[in-house]
């Protein structure tokens, strides 16, 4: 014992240590040899999680963040000066706009410093912005009190049925869903005193406007001379109406610039206006007068216009110092959190708070400084603002009603609609009733049972009287002057159909915040929704300011106005789709394919809670509710291009045993009744900077370890040398993971023990072969996706075509196509 104690003091502990050293080293080393024959197993595996991961990542950002769940980025402010306070409530509320507007010009500097840059030379000349147009919150405006409160209660209409198909006008059936709404509404003749009856006058439009502002009538004007830049394909449309204070000679030199470097792909879907251009600019009002006779406008019109009307009962808002009042971040107290969490999950933003702050509070008048200064038409058309929800926060949904009434002109607004989705809060029923029986202009429909929105919006849109349907979420502020540039748009052409900006209110401190400018909706594969700025190139080419309306390939689909014939010309919705999700899509693809427009107008803004999940029940599992919804949008609108949405992860959609997407048969009809363009067309025209490529591979397939290339001859395979001019060589590798030439398919056969040549189905999942050009376990290898494990497409030394487990080396299981395109 002493003498091992010895060895251990001594030099033999250095022994100890080097053999107990040497014994794990080795241990480890067995161990990385058992993982380095593993290798190719283990990385399949790893490769496969990951894969089935990302799958999951994609479907998961389809069906949770779709849509308005994307914010647009927020513009940063600086946080002292929008906290600016104590120097009495109206001077908040002017610096607050005016911070908000300089957030705004920031970014529109930022911009043009841009252009010059890029037009050094000065050959480009950019408009300047008006030099600061003080922003209309004045002090001692109207007080805050909603128009003309009715004493008289709402009479209930329960009972009054929708029948399920109802005449809209002569030429179009409207197919309602199988809704049976109750109708709560003001009886006739106790209206309020705006809501005329018959055609607007022009000369009442603006009067009934001054109940509320000062028109100014030297505002008023006349001849303006045509300002409108005809190099971009949103101002080749009429806009005449617009002022900006480029000076006119400038003004007629750019366009003759940009009118070569004009967009091919947009020129051909304006040709009719563009035309029109190549004729000597018109005075505005009177070239509208002639556009008024297009088929696109809507009846026959005056051609008064005034500048927008920048109206805000809230102007002056009974409490200065309320929480959240200006649209300021407000504050709980720490020890009030715990009440935030147990509230929040009712509208899955801060419902505690949201109920603290007035339900009219003012908010900042964020729209870029030349939008006060627009002109519009005195005889707008009027709207139905429908609002559809289901169990709604009442504190959100009554801001949402009162945003509306108290900044939009009250000739303009026929009525708002309040579609109740079968709520199930008992708060929504009577006591709302009640409380809206103080508006004339409210109506309350009550659907039955739970429909979803995009029913819900058909049961809205067809009670509605004004011409143009303006829908709305039920957790939204419409900003100051936000609905005359919607309609303006309308009004010049019927097929356009605008939305405005998308504002953010937080949904932690519901402050109201400015988003980053030239911001459109898009989709990604497999149809998600995003926001993404327009390209550099495009507005420099285009000299677009920040107030310019913005081409918009897909909406985000909760706001926007839309000519109420028009609507349903196009369909309506798709009445299949169910409860949410999808039907941004389907209708944005609808309006561009069938003939519209779809425009983003940074002039009209809108606040709306984003929430980081819906706050309502889906009646079935909502991930299938929504795919389904996808899968429908994608059989009836996409055409060849449906396979790159069922390509980026949906391929389990294809399978008809598990997933029943209903019956299409009346919107394939539709679309072919209204002659709509195809896919390509849309993306080609609408949204060219979308990468969009049909398969995701072509051309020879050689293979590394016999260096030759497949062929199919005589309905059989063989290898060749390799030669691209030989149709026998050519193959796809497409979204649907097919080794295909035409319709042939390479298929693994009898268990997979050899190969055959089927004709491809995108439902069989044994047609499939997953590929990886690089940057992958087995890059290069053609793994059959339907065995369990792991088989390879192999060349055999003799020239034939293997199935072989895979191997991560073996040069004979990689494959290489001429072409990757994705
Ligand atoms: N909504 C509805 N019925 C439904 C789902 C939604 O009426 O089954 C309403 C909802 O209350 C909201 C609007 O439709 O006013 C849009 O829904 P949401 O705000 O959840 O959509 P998001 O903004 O998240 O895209
Ligand atoms: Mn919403």
């Amino acid at each position: 014992m002493m003498k091992i104690r010895r060895y251990l003091r001594g030099s033999g502990r250095v022994l100890a240590f080097v053999f107990i050293a040497s014994v794990i080293w080795l241990l480890l080393d067995m161990a990385a040899l058992r993982l380095s024959i593993n290798d190719g197993n283990s990385q399949l595996l790893k490769d496969q999680i990951i894969k089935e991961r990302e799958v999951f990542k994609q479907q998961n950002r389809v069906t949770q963040g779709m849509r308005r769940g994307f914010k647009h980025p927020v513009q940063r402010l600086d946080f002292a000066v929008t906290h600016a306070a104590g120097k009495g409530p109206l001077d908040v509320s002017l610096k607050l706009a005016q911070v908000y507007r300089q957030g705004g010009k920031k970014q529109d500097q930022m911009v043009r410093d841009k252009i010059s840059l890029h037009h050094q030379e000065g050959k480009v000349h950019v408009t300047e912005p008006p030099k600061n147009v003080v922003n209309e919150h004045k002090g001692g405006a109207a007080p805050p009190k909603q128009d003309a409160p009715a004493k008289n209660k709402a009479v209930d209409l329960n009972g009054t049925k929708l029948e399920k198909s109802k005449v809209i006008d002569d030429s179009i059936k409207v197919k309602l869903p199988v809704v049976v709404p109750n109708i709560t509404q003001v009886p006739p003749g106790k209206e309020n005193k705006h809501a005329k009856k018959g055609p607007i006058k022009s000369g009442d439009a603006v009067q009934n406007a001054q109940d509320k502002i000062d028109l100014k009538k030297d505002e008023k004007v006349k001849d303006e001379p045509k300002t409108k830049k005809e190099s971009r394909p949103q101002a080749e449309e009429p806009h005449p109406v617009k002022v900006t204070s480029k000076p006119p000679n400038k003004d007629v030199k750019g366009k003759e610039v940009n009118k070569k470097i004009e967009d091919k792909h947009i020129k051909a879907t304006a040709k009719s206006d563009v035309k029109a251009a190549k004729e000597t600019p018109k005075p505005a009002v009177k070239a509208k007068a002639e556009e008024d006779t297009k088929d696109n406008s809507i009846g026959v019109r005056k051609t008064g216009v005034h500048k927008v009307l920048s109206l805000d009962v809230t102007n002056a808002p009974r409490n200065a110092r309320a929480k959240g009042q200006f649209g300021q971040a407000a504050r709980v107290a720490s020890s009030e959190d715990a009440e935030v969490r147990k509230r929040w999950d009712e509208g899955h933003f801060n419902v505690y708070l949201s109920d603290q702050i007035p339900v009219d509070r003012a908010i900042p008048d964020t729209r870029p400084d030349m939008c006060a200064q627009n002109l519009v038409h005195d005889n707008l058309p009027s709207t139905s603002v429908i609002f559809c929800f289901v169990d709604e926060v009442w504190s959100t949904l009554l801001r949402s009603v009162h945003s509306v009434l108290n900044r939009s002109p009250p000739h303009l607004l026929k009525e708002i609609i309040l579609v109740d989705d079968f709520s199930t809060k008992e708060k929504l029923k009577k006591p709302l009733d009640e409380y809206m029986s103080q508006f004339p202009k409210v109506r309350i429909v009550r659907l039955k049972e739970r429909q979803g929105l995009i029913r819900a919006r058909l049961a809205g849109a067809a009670v509605a009287q004004g011409e143009v349907l303006t829908f709305l979420d039920s957790h939204v502020e419409c900003n100051v002057g936000w609905l005359e540039p919607l309609l303006e748009r309308v009004y010049l052409d019927r097929k356009k159909v605008p939305c405005p900006v998308i504002e953010v209110i937080s949904d932690k401190d519901m402050s109201y915040m400015l988003v980053d400018n030239f911001q459109r909706g898009i989709f990604k594969w497999p149809l998600v929704f995003g926001w993404s700025a327009l390209p550099d190139d495009y507005i420099q080419k285009n000299k677009m300011t920040i107030s310019d309306p913005i081409r918009c390939p897909v909406m985000a689909g909760g706001l926007f106005s839309i000519d109420k014939k028009y609507f349903y010309e196009l369909g309506a919705y798709d009445p299949g789709l169910d409860v949410w999700g999808g039907e941004n899509m389907e209708i944005s693809f609808k309006i561009w394919m069938c003939g519209g427009e779809i425009e983003i107008i940074p002039c009209s803004r809108v606040g709306h809670i984003f929430r980081g999940q819906n706050p309502y029940k889906f009646p079935k599992d909502r991930q299938k509710t929504v795919e389904r919804n996808l899968a429908r949008v994608a059989e009836v609108w996409l055409d060849e291009y449906k396979d790159l949405f069922y390509g980026h992860g949906y391929h389990h959609l294809l399978d008809k045993k598990t997933i029943d997407i209903g019956n299409l048969t009346e919107q394939i009809e539709l679309r072919k009744k209204l002659q709509c363009k195809s896919f390509k067309w849309y993306l080609d025209n609408v949204y060219p900077d979308m990468n969009a490529p049909l398969v995701k591979a072509e051309g020879l397939v050689f293979n590394r370890g016999l260096r030759k290339c497949l062929s199919l001859q005589k309905g059989s395979l063989s290898f060749e040398t390799c030669d691209l001019s030989k149709q026998s060589q050519h193959f796809n590798y497409t979204w649907m993971r097919h080794v295909r030439q035409q319709d042939l398919c390479i298929t693994p056969h009898n268990q997979g023990s050899s190969l055959a040549l089927q004709v491809c189905d995108n439902a069989k999942s044994d047609h499939r072969w997953f590929h990886k050009s690089s940057k992958a376990a087995l890059a290069e290898h053609l793994i059959a996706e339907f065995v369990s494990h792991h088989m390879c497409l192999e060349a055999g030394a003799d020239g034939t075509l293997i199935l072989n487990p895979c191997e991560t080396m073996s040069a004979f299981q990689k494959w290489q196509f001429t072409n990757y395109h994705a």
